[in-house]
């Protein structure tokens, strides 16, 4: 059996957003899960929209979500010469022509087959004047039907007297997309092209250029788009951004290729899977044929997933890098990977995000000096029946020979026999004075999380407010 070589070949007038990166999750995981290879080509031929920034955008979140291609990545660009000496070839060989109608002359044309109730395409006038200059044209069969068998759509045909015979060549020389597309994709050694269904039109088109140059075909499959939960074309509005706007609200990649695989493709009723289970698993068979329904809701709980199982080693160096980048200054310098690394374990069951995490560890890393208090929380707990209790607590601490989670609650049992109180008279206050708000994690916990010296400088300083 040959090896499977697919690609991904974004078109770099604009960012990867959802849909294309789910596009490429799927076409590299075809080529993983058989052993085969996965090549990246930008289309960059659109000179006006391409944008250096784009493209490296594209390969910056290709990286990032793990998507690793192999060989060099092909510049559509930088082929023009190779595109043309194929179109050239054709010319010889009788399967393109050169044509000199006018844009009038075609728009007339349609005009007149529509009128006739036929299919509104250019008529061939050329086809058999052997002109030496103008736009070069396919001569494209005009009988029969050229039917492929869709990875994700099944059979599909379309009759070849549907079909234009289309420009290979525009008048200013350039090569035009589906020419573009066919050699480089033969040339890249393609022989698995899965991509957008927006592309299922296209794809008869190819393939008559692919039987022009006897050349193999690929096996096609075309996936289908994305849907806000309006069921409208996924867009900005439904949450839908670009790959790294995610990185950016503290997403980890590998729930955003867990939840895109799962946007069209099943493993019976999974929802969590590893990238290494996906490749082991994954076969276009169990491609779903309909549009899938972005959902923003279910994307951060996956995300809340990964997070709760994630190394808490691994996620600290996230967190110093993520506050390096979104905060920096002095704040980002103050704090270690160690003291994320200390905390992490703590806030992981609730973290639904790298930032919610940041957000939730802010009371944990600043210094007591520095930690905001919540005013509402400080008027409603901090009073003055607590603020004694909170004191003598304090000094309690300060005076445990070890200081340890047995201990603290061995401390407070004994502090609240002795005082005939409730544990709840004590446990919002001084939760209050050590995090500066009514939530955190279990109390005993968090004490260990803060050490004995901020502990007890926290309460110093709640004591005092
Ligand atoms: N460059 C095209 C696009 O971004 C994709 C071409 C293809 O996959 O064949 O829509």
């Amino acid at each position: 059996m040959t090896k499977i070589v697919s690609r991904f070949a974004p078109s770099p007038t604009g960012y990867l957003h959802i849909g294309g990166a789910r596009t490429a999750l799927f076409s590299w995981l075809l080529a993983r899960a058989a052993g085969g290879e996965f090549r990246l080509r930008i289309e960059d031929t659109d000179r006006e929209r391409s944008t250096k920034e784009a493209t490296d955008a594209i390969i910056d979140s290709m990286k990032w979500l793990g998507l690793d291609h192999d060989g060099e990545i092909v510049f559509q660009s930088a082929r023009a010469d190779r595109h043309n000496e194929i179109i050239d070839r054709l010319i010889e060989t009788g399967h393109a022509y050169y044509c000199r109608c006018s844009k009038e002359d075609v728009d007339a044309m349609r005009e007149k087959a529509m009128k006739e109730g036929r299919k509104p395409k250019y008529d061939g006038t050329c086809r058999d004047k052997r002109l030496t200059s103008g736009v070069v044209r396919l001569k494209a069969p005009q009988e029969g039907a050229t039917g492929f068998d869709d990875m994700v759509k099944g059979f599909i045909s379309i009759e070849n007297s549907e079909m234009d015979d289309m420009i290979l060549r525009r008048t200013d020389g350039t090569p035009t997309y589906n020419l573009a597309v066919v050699v480089d994709d033969h040339d890249m050694g393609v022989n698995h092209v899965l991509r957008g269904d927006d592309h299922v039109n296209n794809t008869p088109r190819q393939i008559l250029i692919y039987k022009a140059l006897g050349w193999d075909v690929p096996k096609f499959g075309h996936v289908p788009m994305i849907l806000g939960p309006d069921k409208k074309k996924l867009s900005k509005r439904h949450g839908a951004l670009s790959v790294m706007e995610y990185e950016k609200m503290g997403y980890l990649p590998e729930a955003v290729t867990n939840y895109l695989a799962r946007l069209g493709w099943s493993h019976g009723d999974q929802e969590l899977f590893t990238m290494d289970e996906m490749v082991r698993l994954f076969s276009p068979d169990h491609l779903g044929n309909s549009p899938s329904v972005f959902d923003l809701t279910k994307f951060e709980w996956v995300n809340g997933q990964y997070m709760q199982q994630a190394d808490p080693d691994r996620l600290a160096g996230l967190l110093c890098d993520f506050l390096a980048r979104e905060v920096g200054g002095e704040e980002a310098k103050a704090v270690s990977r160690a003291d994320f690394a200390r905390i992490a374990p703590l806030l992981q069951p609730r973290a639904k995000s790298l930032l919610d995490m940041l957000e939730q560890s802010r009371p944990f890393i600043v210094d007591a000096a520095y930690l905001p208090y919540d005013e509402k929380a400080v008027k409603k707990f901090l009073t003055d029946e607590t603020k004694p209790l909170i004191g003598e607590i304090a000094a309690r601490i300060e005076a445990l020979p070890e200081y340890d989670e047995p201990s603290l609650e061995d401390l407070h049992r004994e502090f609240i026999e002795e005082k005939g109180i409730k544990f709840k008279v004590i446990a919002q206050p001084i939760r209050v004075a050590i995090v500066g708000k009514t939530q955190s994690p279990g109390l005993f916990e968090t004490m260990m999380a803060l050490g004995r010296e901020q502990v007890l400088k926290r309460m110093k300083r709640a004591v005092e407010l």
